[in-house]
């Protein structure tokens, strides 16, 4: 396994740790709606499938070999930092928004509206750090497979779950999530 795979796996190790207190935590918390659709489920499984398990076969494996290319070690680095920054941007998502996280469209019983720390720069913090990821993913497996799948998975899985969560969230919410699109951008800040 050359660096910038094993890079990759570390990075996913760390994403696991930040992500898993939480995840425990939230298990046991009650919700008030639940909004789990099988489309919903379906994406999350893709998700998972090109961001882990296709990686995996593609580091221990030599079925992918056939779709590999050649990247600059300068790109190969430029998607070290790129991956840096997804690991921060959501370590500062989950500790911002904590127990209100969950990994499907969820409403908790005492869900607060968070739009304090990066929440207030951002909207959606947790998608904009996996589009830095997806990014940087062909950068450091450079296989047309392994490393771009994860990003035309993301894609369809944004588009249709932020439209989804926003809908959530105003309903949920009504004026105050309005005021709060209106100042705070969705994966960009506004100026
Ligand atoms: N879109 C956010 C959160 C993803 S987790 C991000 O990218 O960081 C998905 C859950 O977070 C949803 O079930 C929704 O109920 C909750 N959520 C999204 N934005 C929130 C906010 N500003 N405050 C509280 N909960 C939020």
């Amino acid at each position: 396994m050359d660096i910038f795979t094993a890079i990759y796996f570390v990075a996913i190790v760390f994403e696991m740790a930040i992500r898993a207190p939480i995840s425990s935590k939230q298990r046991k918390e009650p919700k008030s709606s639940r909004q789990v659709t099988s489309q919903e489920k379906a994406l999350l499984g893709l998700l998972f499938l090109a961001m882990f398990f296709v990686p995996i076969f593609y580091a221990a494996t030599p079925w992918f070999d056939f779709a590999n290319y050649s990247v600059p070690t300068w790109a190969n680095w430029l998607g070290v930092v790129i991956l840096a920054g997804a690991l921060i941007i959501f370590w500062r998502a989950h500790a911002d928004l904590g127990l209100n996280w969950s990994p499907s469209l969820e409403i908790r019983k005492n869900h607060e509206l968070i739009t304090r720390g990066i929440y207030g720069i951002i909207r959606h913090p947790m998608y904009a750090s996996q589009w830095l990821w997806v990014i940087a993913q062909p950068l450091l497996l450079p296989n047309w497979i392994a490393g771009w799948l994860d990003l035309v998975v993301f894609i369809f899985f944004y588009v249709l779950r932020v439209k989804a969560e926003e809908q959530l969230m105003l309903e949920q919410f009504g004026d105050q999530y309005r005021s709060y699109m209106q100042k705070v951008g969705a994966v960009f800040p506004k100026l």
